[in-house]
């Protein structure tokens, strides 16, 4: 269609002009956190495989038996006949792992969101959000057709006063925020969140994407952070980061869990995972269990990091270096790259105008030579580059 391709062209060359074009580079992931493009090897800094078990011979075996035995796709939806016995297992240790009562795992980290949020409120609800909050969050808060208000990042006593003011006209209230923050790698302030949404009656849902076996007593995320557990009722986190795989996951209550197998419309209407990305994930979460150091290695590498640059000490293994301009921000991405670190500029609409950054995740397979060399490249680039 002429129309439809003019239309696509015209989009394009905006989005090339104001240096918002995304293109797809063909990367090779190789063990221990490097990967290939174009026929060169990085140290990757952008990678979510946390806790290197993405190539983990253990996961992969896994995920080879589960093949052999189960075939390459689960067939249907898992309320048809795509609710093979992987699921089981790995839903009960997940459930006890975060503990919970009950968990459920969805197609994607995305998925979760999009399924759980419009299942549990809609037109005539109240949902608050963190102003921050990873764009599956909006997409699902959208979705459900409630009243939405966002509240500045991290701020509780903004929070406070919005269930003071608002909570009272709507029969339910949903409150969203991120565990770890996903472009900023700062942790919600849970412990003040929880008892707030208890006393209003406002459900509280943490998305802990970041979280997940990196961060919280032996990897069980934001909510485990501090001396005692927060009580948060709706767990979400997704298992394609530091699990190494590939899905969603919300851990909440049985009866939560069993309204959500009948009403989520992600998991109603959407195919299984295959059984080896799920038996994958199972295996890599009892690594997770058994060795805790992986994740305490992850932050303790961003720690490093930041402390060369002088910059606050991270509390996951997420640190971001504000660059201001997209344009600035992808000149210090082609300068890391030309020295072997690959770190790809995050840009508007993923953060907000202005905020444009190198967003620098750090894993457990690290060499403290990689972390110092990139720091000492950036700072190089700091000095040297006054773009705008
Ligand atoms: C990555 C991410 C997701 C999406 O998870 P997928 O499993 O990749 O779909 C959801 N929420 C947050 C905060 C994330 O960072």
């Amino acid at each position: 269609m002429r129309s439809l391709d003019d239309f696509a062209h015209a989009k394009l060359s905006e989005l090339e002009h104001r240096s918002l074009r995304r293109r797809l580079r063909t990367t090779h992931r190789v063990p221990e956190g490097r990967v290939e493009r174009d026929g060169r090897s990085f140290v990757s800094f952008s990678c979510n495989d946390y806790l290197n078990l993405a190539h983990d011979p253990r996961v992969r075996e896994a995920a080879t038996r589960a093949l052999h035995r189960q075939g390459a796709g689960a067939g249907a939806s898992r309320l048809v006949t795509g609710n093979h016995d992987e699921y089981d297992a790995l839903e009960r240790a997940l459930a006890h792992f975060k503990g919970s009562e009950a968990a459920m795992v969805f197609g994607s980290g995305y998925l979760a969101n999009l399924g759980v949020i419009p299942a549990l409120v809609g037109p005539g609800d109240l949902v608050l959000l963190d102003e921050w909050c990873h764009a599956c969050l909006f997409a699902g808060a959208k979705l459900s057709g409630a009243t939405l208000r966002r509240f500045a990042h991290n701020d509780a006593r903004e929070l406070r006063a919005l269930l003071h003011d608002e909570r009272p006209a709507y029969p339910r209230c949903l409150v969203l925020t991120e565990g770890v923050f996903s472009m900023d790698g700062d942790l919600a302030p849970l412990a003040e969140m929880a008892p707030l949404c208890e006393t209003h009656d406002a459900w509280l849902l943490v998305d802990d994407a970041h979280g997940f076996g990196v961060v919280g007593a032996g990897g069980r995320g934001s909510a485990h952070v501090g001396d005692a557990p927060v009580r948060v009722p709706l767990q979400v986190g997704t298992l394609s980061k530091a699990g190494g795989s590939y899905g969603g996951y919300l851990c909440a209550s049985a009866v939560v869990v069993e309204l959500l197998h009948s009403r989520a419309r992600t998991g109603v209407y959407s195919t299984g995972l295959p059984p080896a990305t799920v038996a994958a994930a199972r295996q890599a979460l009892e690594i997770i269990e058994d060795e805790p150091w992986r994740g305490e290695r992850a932050v303790a590498q961003a720690q490093a990091f930041a402390a060369c640059l002088g910059l606050p000490r991270p509390q996951s293994a997420i640190v971001p270096v504000l660059l201001g301009s997209a344009r600035r921000s992808l000149a210090a991405s082609a300068f890391l790259e030309e020295r072997g670190f690959l770190v790809v500029a995050i840009r508007p609409p993923t953060v907000p105008e202005d905020t444009s950054r190198l967003r620098f995740a750090f894993h457990s397979a690290h060499r403290p030579e990689d972390v110092v060399g990139a720091a000492e490249a950036l700072k190089l680039f700091l000095a040297g580059y006054a773009g705008p």
